[in-house]
């Protein structure tokens, strides 16, 4: 059997990590021996794709080509997608479906097709670290992540090669990364602050069982917020000190990040030097950013992240004082002002002993090696983070499964007909918390036929909800006169049809093939341009060490180099290759023999 990882799949960074040894690590990369993947994607001109660190370190020179924060994408319509990238450096288009597409290098990708792109990446990172394959994943999301963000998520697992063992709100994987079963009875805080989003989560635990009691957040809020407002009080600043420059897509994303390096710094230090430089828009400046300065721009963000804390209290129906513990989760935690805020509001010394960008991951891990068996000392139950329902007279929702409830769970309640003589009765399952059908989302319709005619009000149809540990909802109609039913599974949709997530399998494969191909025919176009290069030095350095025969019998090969290279068969380049070498290198054998006996009598010689 193959080996079940755990992947935090972060707006910003993800990570991937294992249980072994009889703990939960976090992979590093073994080429590179970074742990962390930034999610950022840059399609190339060649059309082949670039991941992770080295697609983040060009985002500001390659600006139109490189796509981060696509996890803000997921599962959302074209609308949505659009609200949500004014003011990133992509936008979307439409894609006739109802699903977003985004450009990546010479195609539209839709957001699961560009996430799976990162998923593939931490696969590979995982199975060049173990050595062995992985094919099996316990993959997080945030708290708030509804049916098609989840579903969004389990199409991208599988267009990466990835089977989901189990999606985990990110929350609850912290509380496991934290070990805080270990606390006898007691109920936690996870606040969970990272680039991109905030969640909250409030947990009970007993004798080794956790309960999530309420999750508040926001799919909107993180440190980018805080790198965006910083980087506009820069350009701000430059603007006060008499700089005259175009506002370009590069130069709001240099001020961007150059503000994020800043905050970054004025973690551990109070000020901090920042040069803005993007010499085609007119832009030149620099100047000094105090913590004091980032604070005061970031604190609204904080405020926002305190109120979202307050209401998951309230519906967890406690006070601050009620709890035993906070646990701090993200890479924003790190700032100074983020920890005195969470300390003063709950009154407590935040628990930080885990490196906060790994805290996710290190417990998707944890959750991984429940499933497998290979880790016994752990229960947990999830929560059903929106509520669901059904349908009723005038338009107005019945909720069966309120938000918040633990999972697995299963409820019933009883309805009836409102039309004598009525046999048949639409169920529409809703989930959402609003009080009017039009306002939820709509999940599933069917009906239940079969119904025994009677006056209106007199026949008892019993509808029953069942959660899964999953989150997976079955729905089931009865009608209790005549015990005909009627279920379905509501299977969540991200907006991509199955037919669409097999197509995107195969063009994956296909282009996959076709990036492999290209890279091939690049690498050798290198290859032998350099042996042209050297070979024309050989020849030319010394023509008395070259009968005319040679002479003429290498300018024939290089030739017929010259003439594959233009083309893009990268095997026909290698032969050509190979047919030059035997001409070549006895040439420059004789060459270099030379030299070496010019050396050795103390002439001049000939660099090769
Ligand atoms: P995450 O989404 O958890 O990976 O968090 C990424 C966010 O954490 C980004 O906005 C980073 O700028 C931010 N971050 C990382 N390190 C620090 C630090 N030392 N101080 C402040 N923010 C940080």
């Amino acid at each position: 059997m193959s080996r079940m990882v755990g992947i935090d799949l972060g707006t910003t960074n993800s990570l991937v990590a294992v249980f072994r040894n009889g703990r939960a690590e976090v992979l590093a990369d073994p080429r590179t021996g970074s742990r962390i993947c930034p999610s950022v994607v840059r399609g190339e001109t060649d059309g082949t794709v670039t991941v992770g660190e080295e697609a983040r370190k060009g985002r500001v020179a390659r600006a139109r080509d490189t796509v981060a924060s696509i996890k803000r994408l997921m599962g959302k319509t074209v609308a949505e997608a659009e609200r949500l990238t004014t003011g990133l450096t992509y936008g979307v288009v439409d894609g006739g479906d109802g699903v977003p597409r985004v450009r990546v290098a010479d195609r539209l990708m839709t957001p699961p097709e560009i996430a799976a792109l990162v998923l593939r990446e931490l696969k590979e990172r995982a199975t060049l670290a173990l050595g062995e394959p992985v094919d099996r994943a316990v993959i997080t999301v945030p708290a708030y992540f509804d049916d098609r963000e989840r579903q969004a998520t389990r199409d991208a697992a599988r267009l990466a090669g990835l089977k989901v063992a189990r999606l985990l709100s990110e929350p609850t994987a912290a509380c496991l990364a934290y070990g805080l079963e270990k606390i006898p009875k007691g109920r936690i805080a996870v606040f969970d602050l990272g680039g991109g989003t905030f969640d909250v989560s409030i947990l009970k635990v007993d004798g080794g069982l956790f309960e999530v009691l309420a999750i508040n957040g926001d799919t909107k809020l993180g440190g980018d917020d805080i790198d965006a407002a910083l980087g506009k009080r820069l350009l701000e600043r430059a603007r006060v000190d008499g700089v005259v420059f175009d506002t370009t897509l590069r130069v709001e994303e240099a001020a961007r990040t150059a503000a994020e390096h800043a905050k970054i710094a004025l973690s551990s230090s109070v000020s901090v030097a920042v040069a803005l430089e993007v010499p085609e828009a007119g832009l030149r400046w620099s100047g000094t950013v105090t913590r004091d300065e980032l604070e005061s721009v970031a604190s609204p963000f904080i405020d926002r992240t305190l109120k979202l804390t307050n209401r998951a209290l309230r519906d967890a129906g406690l006070g601050v004082e009620d709890l035993d513990a906070v646990a701090l989760v993200g890479g924003s935690t790190r700032m100074p002002l983020v920890r005195a805020r969470v300390q003063t509001h709950f009154g407590k010394v935040p628990r930080t002993d885990l490196d906060p960008d790994e805290v996710v991951a290190v417990g998707a891990a944890l959750q991984a090696s429940v499933i497998t068996g290979e880790n016994r000392g752990i229960t947990l139950l999830d929560v059903n983070p929106l509520t669901l329902g059904i349908e009723t007279m005038g338009g107005v929702v019945a909720k069966i499964i309120p938000r918040n409830s633990t999972l697995p769970t299963a409820t019933g309640m009883e309805f009836t007909t409102n039309v004598d003589g009525q046999t048949a009765v639409l169920i529409h399952v809703l989930q959402g918390e609003r009080e009017l059908a039009k306002d939820n989302r709509s999940l599933a319709r069917f009906v239940l036929r079969g119904i025994e005619p009677a006056a209106a009000g007199i026949p008892r149809v019993e509808v029953i909800f069942t959660l899964d540990a999953n989150g997976i909802l079955n729905v089931m109609a009865r009608d209790k006169k005549t015990g005909q039913a009627q279920d379905v599974d509501v299977r969540p949709t991200s907006g991509l049809t199955d037919e669409m997530v097999e197509r995107m399998l195969v063009e994956g494969m296909t282009s996959g093939n076709a990036d492999l191909e290209a890279r091939l025919v690049a690498e050798a176009r290198v290859d032998a341009e350099k042996l042209l290069r050297q070979s024309r030095k050989v020849v030319q350095a010394d023509p008395t060490l070259v009968t005319p025969e040679e002479s003429a019998q290498v300018a024939a090969v290089l030739k017929a180099l010259e003439a594959v290279i233009a083309g893009d068969d990268h095997r026909a380049i290698r032969r050509a290759m190979e047919t030059a070498d035997h001409v070549t290198v006895p040439v420059a054998q004789r060459l270099m023999d030379r030299n070496i006996a010019s050396y050795l009598t103390g002439r001049d010689v000939d660099a090769v």
